[in-house]
């Protein structure tokens, strides 16, 4: 029998999504448990068990827990409550009140993620409500605090309560939104993710008078050249096997880029130029290839100074370094030191603001076989491709802890992806009933068949 589209999901959906985005969760300052509540409110009504956890006042994950028989591992279906600040002065519509216009559920959290923590929810009530034997435990956790590092959500759960959400397989967001290709749509999975070095450094001198220069140690001449050499390092080219994976995969769906794709896979040392090239026909892909290839590093933030004719003894300076999944985080603050070494290292302070290695999961598992498989039901000539993003998500949390974990929230792109992307986190971020419902009826349909 093929997959059915739950069409009779429509409402409760829509309702349950505007209602998590009636309740404020923008992170700083968080308030999860405002949506927590809610949740274990409305699990509470399906005979479910929950637990609200709390790392502190007010941030709230929500957990619970639907057993299975024990003869399969178990799944953990994973996201996040809160979002990130709107400006209603920006927005067409009010950013938390989950106005429903034009077949769209419009409000921040929409895309990310309240979107995927209803279509959780509605994946596990009807697990329960129609009675499928699951062999193993499903498990729901909705966390606090991702968009602020993750570590009062998914890192204190893990931390303090392992065995009330550790599962050996874990989906969350991160992947999933097909793109078009010449042949149809390509699904990616997100099965690794880069590591983040936030970094400031703070570089020392003399003060001395604007008007004589040559008299004393400049700071803001020394953070010249630590911007200078990091936001201009040359960093070695290293394909991760999510990379090969997802430019092999890629290319048979188009015959044009499988050309580009092939030379790229056979020639790290000439990436640069190759992706140069790819540019010319396709900017936006070479740019989301191109910092998938190696390890990089944006200067961000400069402060130095504070009156026109004092040339000032500090000077510092915010780096957002990303490194591949297996570059070493230490290895890469290392690294930097040895870059800086001619500048002076006896001035310059370093403080890490955020550090955490990169995560990769493989796909040869039962998991992704039955993600594929579900996929190919519904959509008959689909490609499905992993992918590694530049971003972070709270599956780097349960991969260190041995899981392996799929951003996987199955849509079909409504709009252009770039701008599909560029509301995520920007204005009238916005989501269709259509995805909403096509969503559930997919993650369904995957948790039915991975479980049962
Ligand atoms: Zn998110």
């Amino acid at each position: 029998m093929s997959p059915q589209i739950l069409r009779n999901v429509e409402q409760e959906i829509t309702d349950l999504l505007r209602d998590l985005i009636r309740l404020n969760t923008t992170n700083p300052p968080g308030k999860e448990t405002l949506a927590a509540t809610y949740i274990a409110n409305y699990l509470t009504k399906e005979g479910f068990k929950t637990e609200i956890i709390e790392s502190a006042p007010e941030r709230g994950s929500v957990i619970t827990r639907l057993k299975g028989t024990g003869q399969k591992p178990n799944l953990l279906l994973l996201s996040h409550l809160d979002v990130v600040a709107a400006n209603p002065n920006e927005w067409t519509v009010d950013p938390f009140d989950g106005t429903v216009k034009d077949g769209y559920v419009y409000g921040r959290g929409a895309y990310d993620m309240k979107c995927m923590t209803a279509i959780e929810l509605l994946v596990i009530k009807l697990l329960k409500k129609n009675e499928v034997e699951l062999k193993g435990d499903v498990v729901l956790a909705a966390t606090a605090d991702e968009e602020q590092g993750g570590e009062k959500g998914a890192g204190y759960l893990l931390r303090n309560h392992r065995e009330k959400v550790w599962c050996p397989y874990v989906i969350n967001e991160g992947g999933g939104l097909a793109f078009p290709s010449k042949k149809g749509y390509v699904f990616p999975i997100q099965t690794a993710e880069k590591g983040i070095l936030w970094l400031r450094i703070k570089a020392k001198g003399t003060p001395g008078h604007g008007s004589k220069p040559h008299m004393v140690d400049n700071a803001v001449m020394r953070m010249n050249k630590v911007v200078d050499i990091l936001g201009n390092y040359p960093a070695e080219t290293m394909y991760v096997p999510t990379l090969k994976q997802f430019l092999a995969e890629m290319g048979k769906h188009d015959p044009e880029l499988n050309e580009i794709f092939s030379r790229l896979i056979a020639n790290p040392t000439k990436s640069e130029q190759i992706i140069d090239e790819l540019a010319k026909k396709d900017n936006a892909l070479a740019e989301e290839i191109r910092p998938r290839t190696k390890m990089t590093i944006a200067p961000t933030m400069i402060h130095g100074g504070i009156k026109e004719n004092i040339i000032p003894s500090d000077c510092e300076a915010v780096f957002d370094c990303r490194i591949l999944p297996g570059q070493d985080v230490n290895k890469t603050f290392d690294l930097i030191k040895e870059l800086l070494k001619d500048v002076g290292l006896e001035k310059l302070r370093f403080e890490f603001i955020q550090k955490h290695d990169g995560s990769e999961s493989s796909i040869e598992t039962p998991l992704y076989s039955t993600i594929t498989s579900v996929l190919r039901e519904f959509e008959p000539n689909c490609g499905i491709t992993p992918t590694l993003t530049t971003g972070g998500t709270d599956s780097r949390f349960f991969r260190e802890a041995g899981s392996i974990c799929y951003g996987y929230q199955p849509m079909i792109p409504d709009e252009p992806n770039d701008l599909l992307e560029k509301r995520m986190h920007g204005i009238d971020e916005r989501i269709t009933i259509e995805n909403l419902v096509y969503g559930t009826s997919i993650l369904y349909e995957t948790v039915k068949r991975f479980m049962s």
